[in-house]
């Protein structure tokens, strides 16, 4: 995973729908994506496009995450595909432990076993946590430690140069910039998040670790989230359908 530069991850989720829209959208954005030097786009479409997609590009500026994987090699799991398997049709990244999968009863646990396969096989890994709601006795804050430390248990420090962690608040998912963090609200978050981790690990491989945030990225709002929410980038999800939107937010982040 490149240094120093913003991370911009597009989560297409279950969009569009057939391969034809997928390489449209693809090739809306590829322009841009291969002329912005500072930012490391990654995007992520449903799985069974990843090999098609890949084919269309040869640089480095742009890579290929998959959605999700299963924790197991090979064998008898019908329906699953392996960490191995989506890297060898060119994913890098893999998204792990998103809400909507969480959602669908995937536990801190299961995440944690995605987690170190995922590792294992050289895969740049975007853990996501996120709360649901927010409590006035900050209890979501002991929520997202027991994600955090459950879903790395036993990773070894190693493996921790290709971990990145999404803090996607599940209440700013889906909406419009204005229901989105504040840059106040996520610098905290970020403080948050490098400390747990600080006291997981320690200080130096914290302060590597990158932390994107998705929930409603927009144009409108990722220049403040840079500035003074400090982010490393963004998990981008309904602004990535649409190439105008995604563009405009791979060049603010190009200047940041
Ligand atoms: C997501 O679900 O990962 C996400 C960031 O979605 P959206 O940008 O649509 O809130």
């Amino acid at each position: 995973m490149p240094k120093n530069k913003k991370l911009i991850v597009a989560n297409w989720k279950m969009n569009p729908q057939s391969l034809v829209e997928a390489k449209k959208l693809f090739l809306g954005v590829k322009k841009t994506a291969s002329g912005t030097s500072n930012v490391q786009t990654v995007i992520c479409p449903p799985n069974v496009f990843i090999s098609e997609l890949n084919k269309l590009y040869s640089g480095h500026r742009v890579s290929f995450g998959a959605q999700d994987v299963f924790w197991k090699e090979k064998g008898s799991y019908t329906g699953e595909i392996s960490p191995e398997e989506i890297k060898s049709v060119g994913a890098e990244y893999v998204i792990l432990g998103h809400s909507e999968a969480r959602a669908f009863g995937e536990t801190n646990e299961i995440v944690n076993k995605k987690v170190i396969a995922s590792l294992k096989a050289g895969l740049n890994v975007i853990l996501c946590i996120g709360e649901s709601k927010r409590d006035a006795h900050a209890l979501y804050l002991k929520f997202l430690t027991e994600q955090l430390k459950t879903a790395l248990l036993s990773v070894g420090r190693k493996e921790l140069k290709n971990l990145i962690v999404a803090y996607e608040p599940i209440w700013a998912i889906g909406k419009t910039d204005e229901d989105a963090i504040s840059p106040h609200q996520m610098h905290e978050m970020y403080i948050f998040i490098k400390k747990t981790l600080t006291e997981l690990y320690d200080k130096k491989i914290a302060l590597n670790i990158p932390i994107i945030y998705g929930g409603s990225a927009e144009p409108d709002n990722v220049n403040e989230l840079l500035v003074e929410g400090e982010v490393d980038g963004f998990l981008v999800g309904h602004a990535s359908l649409e190439a105008r939107e995604f563009n405009e937010i791979l060049k603010i982040a190009n200047k940041k």
